[in-house]
């Protein structure tokens, strides 16, 4: 038996209690309006709360649609509803790093799909705006828009973000002179701009290795001295706890539902 508050706990997670109305109602609740799903669950003895049907139909977002994954306003609201605050749709609030953190986790949970780079680029914000320099995993592959590869090129004297396909320098060979369709040099240009040394907007690898190293040793709190480095792993043992509190209900709330599912 499910508890009766199961649907309507400030702790529920989206992706358990979603579940759980999978194991209830089968999929096909999965199409009924948010109202008829309140009134299922009422008819089995449970109630739900605002925050709780917020997430449901977050839950029911991601299994139903790519709109997570390919769009960063629905990240964002999604986000929002499967870490607890009530989605405002009028309203733009950036998601901090750790809700960031447990809507992929969510998101995973729920069906594996391929990110679209503006979600990427939105995680990155979300980051810069909170001052992260590291994103630890499963926000890392959002690191080349926070921190993006720059190179130098010692023909034209520029510096530019490092996107080259072919390692010379988009200027020098005028790669986009003649409109942006080519994407290619210009012939009597392409022996051109080879002269470029690579380099990374600032330096991360020790900051990321410290983390790492604390994350793994499964530390929440630790001494972090007053520096810089200090101050950005404090910021990041905080999002890999609350992203860890988050996993636990998630597999506390799931051995619930596999019980009900194994007695039902
Ligand atoms: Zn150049």
């Amino acid at each position: 038996m499910l508890r009766s508050d199961f649907f309507s706990s400030d702790d529920a997670h989206p992706v358990a209690i979603g579940a759980a109305c999978d194991a209830l109602f089968g999929e096909e609740w999965l199409a009924w309006e948010q109202r008829t799903v309140r009134d299922e669950l009422r008819m089995s003895g449970f109630e739900t709360t605002e925050r709780t049907a917020q997430k449901l139909a977050a839950y029911r977002c991601a299994r139903t649609t790519i709109g997570p994954w390919a769009d960063w306003e629905i990240f964002e609201n999604v986000g929002h509803a499967f870490t607890d605050g009530v989605p405002n749709f009028e309203l733009r609030q950036p998601l901090d790093v750790a809700e960031c953190a447990i809507t992929m986790d969510c998101l995973r949970l729920c069906r594996i799909v391929t990110f679209a780079e503006d979600v990427k680029k939105y995680i990155a914000a979300c980051a810069a705006t909170d001052e992260f320099l590291y994103l630890p995993e499963p926000l890392t592959f959002a690191m080349q828009y926070l921190c993006p590869p720059m190179y130098m090129c010692h023909e034209h004297g520029g510096r530019e973000i490092d996107d080259l396909v072919d390692g010379r320098c988009d200027l020098c060979v005028g790669r986009y002179e003649d409109g942006d369709v080519r994407d290619a040099p210009l012939p009597e240009l392409a022996e051109r701009g080879a002269r470029i040394q690579r380099y990374s907007l600032y330096d991360y690898a020790q900051l990321a290795t410290r983390y790492e190293a604390l994350a793994v040793a499964d530390l929440d709190t630790v001494q972090v001295e007053f520096t810089e480095e200090g101050m950005q792993l404090g910021k990041l043992l905080d999002v890999n706890s609350r992203r860890k509190r988050a996993r636990a209900q998630y597999d506390l709330q799931m051995r619930e539902v596999n019980e009900h599912v194994r007695n039902a």
